[in-house]
């Protein structure tokens, strides 16, 4: 099997599994107990949160646990909207193609009063600080946009759009999910305020994220009850999975420059091998993406046919986000950079591991390149394309 669905989630690394095994077996306190054994695994638990700190390049203080990049994403858009609207600011800034996690939050605030502006995407999948400062006005309280993109892998320009927040004073979140692990973040010279990972993203344990927020900013709690996290998050402290986090953000930090020079050269292949099949385009720039990200629209096919067959040659990839599927809706990823409803309903995303290798590569075009000539032979659409009784949208 080549797994290439890494975007949607990754396998643990060893490291990750031991960091945590000892976390469920003998230190099972709970850190909030006074007797030492429970004090064995507070101290655990602050010991992650430096490591954690450290890799961000923040304090430890400014770390607060949570469930995940979903929840880690609400809470800290709930809590600038909450800051704002007591200065009478109920105007928010993001992107059309940001991770549902923030979208649906914001129509959440919309409901209650906000405003939303939503930038455009340009065709390449960017947007740029200048957009972000001409949309940036009296009432703005936050200005909240994706570090990487989870579907088409696009880069944003974080630091700039950070400097351009703190110009103008107003808070900037970013959803790092798809970058945590995978790109270099240091929220002081990124001029970042808050920020969100998750750990399943970097071969840690799913149900674990961070939420960095400023030191100064306070934190509107999402989950009611105990004083866990400086009364910020209630819920017992998932030691296990807070220890696997810290390791496998620990290892993938230090083997990102290997990891990410080895996936550019193995991601390029697999585009120019790609490029080859008529009638597709590349998703997002070509270069200002993710080293795990390749993201095709072809013509003529469903997006959903496309994974079941390359699921029968031992494929796992992706057509649209996860979050999606199931519906019939095209990704809204695909629309936000332009692309018409009928090709974005056929897309594809690749998003390697770092265990992939030239032969698997090889072996994706084939099989791609094959399972598209076979569907678009099945196709009434296609014919129409093929008789010209339908217009194409792509080049040859
Ligand atoms: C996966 C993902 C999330 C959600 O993270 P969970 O930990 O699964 O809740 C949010 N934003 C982006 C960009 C993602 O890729």
């Amino acid at each position: 099997m080549i797994y290439a669905d890494n975007a949607a989630t990754t396998k643990m690394s060893r490291t990750a599994i031991d960091a945590m095994l000892p976390y469920m077996d003998e230190i099972y306190g709970n850190p909030s107990s006074l007797y030492s054994f429970g004090q064995e695994a507070k101290e655990a638990l602050e010991n992650a949160r430096e490591r954690i700190a450290s890799v961000l390049g923040c304090e430890p203080r400014e770390i607060t646990f949570t469930s995940g990049g979903s929840e880690a994403d609400n809470q800290a858009i709930f809590s600038a909207a909450r800051l704002g609207e007591k200065k009478g600011k109920k105007h928010i800034i993001s992107t059309a193609f940001e991770h549902h996690a923030v979208l649906h939050t914001l129509e959440k605030l919309k409901k209650q009063g906000f405003e939303i502006t939503l930038l455009d995407v340009h065709k390449n999948g960017v947007i740029t600080a200048e957009q972000v400062a001409d949309a940036i006005r009296e009432d703005t309280c936050l200005v909240t946009i994706m570090f990487a993109n989870n579907e088409i892998g696009t880069i944003q320009p974080i630091a700039e759009i950070g400097k351009v927040c703190r110009e103008k004073q107003v808070l900037f979140h970013t959803d790092a999910v798809q970058a945590a692990g995978h790109l270099h973040i240091n929220v002081k010279e990124q001029n970042i305020d808050m920020l969100s990972l998750s750990a399943h993203k970097f071969h840690g344990p799913k149900g674990i994220g961070v939420l960095y927020a400023k030191r100064g900013i306070l934190l509107e709690n999402v989950i009611n009850g105990g004083a866990q996290e400086r009364g910020k998050r209630a819920g017992t402290e998932n030691i296990p999975a807070i220890m696997g986090m810290a390791a496998a953000l620990e290892e993938a930090s230090a083997n990102l420059d290997k990891n990410a020079e080895k996936l550019i050269k193995l991601r390029d292949r697999l585009i120019e091998g790609l490029d080859k099949i008529p009638y597709g385009e590349l998703n997002g720039d070509r270069t200002n993406r993710l080293p795990s990200n390749v993201n095709f629209c072809f013509e003529g096919i469903e997006g959903e046919s496309l994974l079941l067959l390359l699921d029968d040659k031992g494929i796992c990839a992706s057509s649209g986000s996860a979050c999606t599927s199931g519906s019939l809706d095209p990704s809204h990823v695909l629309l936000a950079i332009g692309r018409p409803h009928e090709v974005a309903h056929g897309s594809l995303r690749i998003s390697l591991g770092e265990d992939i290798t030239e032969a698997d590569v090889d072996y994706l075009i084939d099989a791609v390149t094959e399972v598209v000539t076979y569907l678009r032979n099945m196709s009434p659409f296609w014919r129409d394309l093929v008789n010209g009784k339908r217009q194409h949208v792509f080049a040859e």
